[in-house]
């Protein structure tokens, strides 16, 4: 047997949580009785954990955010200057090659007429 520290009842052990003084009736209560008190506080944690949960990036602000953009914005440009030059010389090899045959083509067409 063991007394309870608040209500002051001699109860079984098994009415009594782990290494705890006050009976687990008393202590169900004593928790509604904060959560009442507490109720606004409590839910509001409650929801900003939710919160950062499901919409991590809300929580950050908006400077991280826009330095996170910033950077992006560099990666991308730095991968569009690395992509770019290739397709320009492409490009100039491309049309090099049509003026070479196009040439071509007209020599021939010449020397055919002669
Ligand atoms: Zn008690």
């Amino acid at each position: 047997m063991k007394k309870c520290s608040k209500c002051g009842e001699e109860k079984e052990y098994n009415y009594f949580n782990k290494s705890r003084s006050v009976c687990k009736k008393c202590r169900s209560e004593y928790n509604k009785k904060y959560r009442l008190e507490n109720i606004i506080e409590i839910t509001s944690r409650q929801k900003k954990q939710r919160d950062a949960k499901k919409f991590p990036k809300i929580i950050k602000d908006k400077e991280e955010i826009l330095k996170e953009q910033k950077e992006h914005k560099k990666y991308i440009m730095r991968k569009i200057k690395n992509i770019l030059p290739k397709k320009q010389k492409n490009i100039k090899l491309k049309t090099k090659k049509r003026l070479r045959n196009i040439k071509e083509d007209i020599k021939l067409k010449i020397e055919m007429n002669y």
